[in-house]
């Protein structure tokens, strides 16, 4: 998983936990508020009905009593009223039948008996759930009479309920206005702090590639901003250290060089007989001489080209050539090798190609090097098939051969320098080669504006694709 989303992921968990525990706190907070008002409000009811009570009981005002109690019954949720003498004689009555009648239920009798607020809940008749309030009137410190109310439970209940409701609505609202905010805000934050750490990495990878130029920009103020710092030193100590290895490498095989090429010259002047005629051993000496001297200037050359590429001093002199003549001539050089090994060379080329806009020498080195790992890296009385297909604005160049493939593992490898395939140098026969050939094969192709690229199966075969830029009119 990318570290962007794992820190997407965690904010929006981190978002999404204090989002629904503020909203829990909210909702349970709000409820106990509205339970509390509740409470006070039927205790205020109460209260009010108390104090008309003792006004009717002074003023003897009956009528007010009776309308007070018809008043109160409009409330919400109230299911009776009454006002009733000490001892239980009703004197008010939301229910007009019950006038005059002695309440003798429990709450009464224990309304009768206390001088404070006395609660009840109960279930009635009707299995309505009733909570009962009784409240002593006291005049002049005497108790004349007591104000009860009985408070439907179910309806109080709905009416919380609907209050919650809209609370609920409102919660909700806000949690998913603050909710697309934060994930917004968490994507937002994931990706400004990812945003060096990826730099880095992308820095990393390709100094890891060996582009010692990568400067690692990262502007954060902090720690990764010094870890960059770190790296761009370290790339440039690396390239230094590159820098030099190069120069000593190129200054050593130029040394080498010159000694080389007039030993193979007076090598082949012995073989020519310049100085007298040559008995068999000593013949057959000189030939191992030449062929090992060969292939040393050979690495010499590889080694030269390589240190040329990387300083970018090779050069390309490009020209409009015809391709044909070139590959013909190529695989008319190799043939020898290939005959040796029985193998067939089939070429598979149309006629009337365009021409390339190319550099012809480099080109012959191209395809000299990928034909001759054809041959080397393809079995006895095998075949390699040279195509040359007219593309859009380049001729795409391939090279098949029925050789022992390259693992998939591999394949990304196998154009860097010194890189050679283990299980493959294990199977072929004769001199190990340098692993330069195709990294040097590469940067003269993209040197020239052209692709390289390979498709390969173990034990069947490769094919080497490579692009030529074509003349352009
Ligand atoms: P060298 O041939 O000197 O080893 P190259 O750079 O030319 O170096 O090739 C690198 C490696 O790629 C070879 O060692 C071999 O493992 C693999 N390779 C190249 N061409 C082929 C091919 N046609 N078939 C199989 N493997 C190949």
């Amino acid at each position: 998983m990318k570290l962007r989303t794992k820190f997407s992921l965690l904010n929006s968990f981190l978002i999404i936990a204090v989002i629904l525990g503020v909203s829990i706190f909210l909702f349970i907070a709000e409820k106990r508020l509205l339970i509390q008002e509740m409470e006070k409000n039927q205790t205020n009811i109460i209260k009010g009905l108390a104090q008309v009570g003792k006004e009717s009981l002074i003023t003897n005002d009956e009528i007010l009593l009776i309308n007070y109690v018809n008043l109160v019954e409009r409330t919400r949720g109230v299911m009776y009223a009454m006002v009733t003498a000490p001892q239980g004689k009703i004197l008010a009555h939301t229910d007009v039948n019950l006038l005059g009648t002695i309440a003798n239920d429990t709450i009464a009798i224990k309304a009768r008996s206390s001088n404070e607020l006395v609660t009840q809940s109960y279930v009635d008749k009707g299995k309505q759930n009733i909570v009962d309030i009784a409240l002593p009137i006291f005049i002049n410190q005497n108790k004349t009479g007591i104000a009860r109310i009985g408070f439907s439970r179910d309806s109080l209940h709905e009416i919380v309920e609907e209050t919650l409701r809209e609370t609920r609505r409102r919660i909700f609202g806000v949690a998913i206005v603050v909710l697309i905010i934060g994930f917004i805000g968490a994507i937002i934050l994931a990706q400004m702090m990812t945003r060096p750490i990826k730099q880095m990495a992308k820095g990393a990878e390709l100094i890891g590639q060996g582009k010692l130029d990568t400067t690692i920009v990262v502007k954060s103020n902090d720690e990764l901003e010094s870890l960059a710092r770190d790296l761009n030193k370290m790339s440039s100590q690396l390239k230094e250290i590159d820098q030099m290895k190069s120069d000593f490498l190129a200054s050593v095989t130029h040394e080498l060089k010159s000694p080389l090429t007039s030993l193979i010259m007076y090598v082949d002047l012995f073989l020519q007989g310049a100085a007298g005629k040559l008995n068999e051993k000593a013949e057959k000496f000189l030939k191992i001489m030449e062929r090992s001297s060969k292939r040393l200037s050979r690495f010499i050359d590889d080694l030269l080209d390589m240190a040329k590429i990387e300083r970018g001093k090779m050069e390309i002199k490009k020209e409009s050539l015809e391709i044909l003549p070139i590959v013909s001539e190529i695989a008319e050089l190799i043939k020898p090798q290939a005959d040796e090994k029985d193998i067939e060379i089939a070429m598979n080329i149309p006629d009337n190609l365009p021409l390339v806009f190319v550099d012809g020498d480099r080109t012959r080195q191209i395809i000299t090097n990928l034909l001759s790992n054809s041959v080397k890296f393809t079995p006895e009385k095998g075949k390699i098939s040279i195509k040359i297909q007219d593309e859009k604005e380049c001729l795409q160049l391939s090279l098949s051969d029925t050789g022992i493939g390259i693992p998939p593992e591999q394949i990304g490898k196998i154009f860097d320098k010194f890189e050679q395939v283990k299980e493959i140098r294990e199977r072929v026969k004769g001199p190990r080669g340098t692993g330069l050939g195709l990294a040097i094969v590469k940067s003269l192709v993209e040197a020239q504006g052209g692709k390289i690229w390979v498709e390969s199966e173990v034990d069947k075969g490769s094919t080497f694709y490579f692009t030529l830029p074509k003349q352009t009119t």
